[in-house]
């Protein structure tokens, strides 16, 4: 028995991977496995229906917001996003990290790009204010990365955009806590790290934002496309939709976004309160922009940070190696950790810590 503390792709809850084992090569009776169902099989389309119903309920998505199943990672959103928003030609993204740069980087192959706030002064380690001031009418939509995976931050408030559409990366955060839907134009997350395996990308989207994209706009890239579909115009990841339905059961049995919101904080705190009184281990981040999801930490020396890494490994907890462009160590403790592997992470800290100082 393992904790596996990766960013994405990253721990699957195990009820989840039981139930799927064992409908694995039979599913509901029918004597084939869901991999191998036609997408357009009364039982596939059961589940994407399901899926989507769950997902609704659980974050509470207004009537007038379409959620689409699509592929191409949150990556793909980079692209999608300017290639159906922009259209005066201007957009604003706030740069909070590796992920923002990429979507910035991306965005500024379709129109102008205004950086309206960044925290790269500090390397990455707070979430930057907006100033309302610096938000301009003809802006066709403000982006922001909500959780920084690689550097540790989230946005804890929004910032108010009034008319713009504020799009928001969450990959990293997705389901995590509650959110008030109707304050963003478009949501997406690739699905690797809080919903499925890899290979889904789910995007919900306010319906006035549909049926913008250009004339030559590639087919697959018009959320018109899918949006007409039921996320159904190709063939959709079938086996990670399935994955996600039983992950959407699963926080719903929890008790919804509300409680798996109260054992993500719980959980966090658990850590944060070892580092802030630790004399060995500590946080890089600003305390007020802390993500509960993404955890990085370091000891004064890289040494001790890669003895920590294999003492860690030996007592079962996997994959605590921060990002290659940060180094130090990194626990990812998204939906599907249970409190029990953060405690059991905090015990090799303070036994490490007491061999060590
Ligand atoms: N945005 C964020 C915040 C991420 O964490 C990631 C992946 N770790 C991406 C975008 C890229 O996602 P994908 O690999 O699904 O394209």
């Amino acid at each position: 028995m393992v904790y596996n503390f990766s960013a994405g792709p990253s721990m699957l809850p195990l009820p989840v991977l039981e139930k799927a084992q064992k409908e694995l090569v039979d599913y509901a009776g029918s004597g084939m496995s869901v991999m191998e169902l036609s997408h357009r099989s009364s039982l596939f389309t059961e589940i994407i229906e399901n899926a989507e119903r769950l997902l609704r309920e659980l974050l509470a998505v207004p009537a007038h917001y379409k959620v689409l199943f699509l592929q191409g990672g949150a990556s793909q959103q980079f692209s999608m996003v300017p290639l159906n928003l922009m259209k005066k030609g201007k957009a604003a993204y706030i740069h909070t990290g590796s992920w923002s740069a990429k979507a910035i980087k991306e965005g500024q192959k379709f129109g102008e790009i205004d950086v309206i706030a960044s925290s790269e002064d500090k390397n990455f380690t707070y979430i930057p204010e907006v100033e309302s001031l610096k938000l301009q009418k003809s802006y066709d939509y403000v982006h922001i990365t909500t959780n920084n995976t690689i550097e540790g931050t989230a946005f804890h408030t929004f910032p108010e955009t009034g008319d713009i559409p504020l799009v928001a990366d969450m990959s990293s955060n997705i389901m995590s806590e509650e959110i008030d839907v109707s304050k963003f134009g478009v949501i997406y997350a690739g699905a690797q790290k809080n919903i499925a395996p890899a290979g889904l990308t789910i995007v919900i989207i306010r319906d006035d934002l549909i049926g913008g994209a250009a004339e030559d706009c590639p087919v697959m890239l018009d959320y018109k496309t899918h949006s007409g579909s039921g996320s159904m115009y190709n063939t959709p990841p079938t086996f990670a939709i399935y994955m996600a339905k039983l992950v959407f059961e699963w926080v719903r049995e929890l008790g919804g976004i509300k409680e798996i919101e109260s054992m993500n904080r719980k959980k966090a705190s658990l850590l944060y309160d070892f580092l802030d009184s630790s004399v060995l281990f500590s946080s890089p981040v600003e305390r007020e922009s802390r993500s509960i999801m993404n955890i990085p930490f370091v000891t004064p020396s890289e040494d001790l940070n890669t003895d920590f890494i294999k003492a860690a490994k030996e007592a079962g907890l996997e994959t605590l190696k921060g990002h290659r462009s940060v180094g130090g160590m990194r626990a990812s403790i998204y939906n599907a950790m249970p409190v029990a592997g953060v405690e059991k992470l905090v015990e090799v800290m303070q036994a490490f810590e007491r061999k060590y100082t």
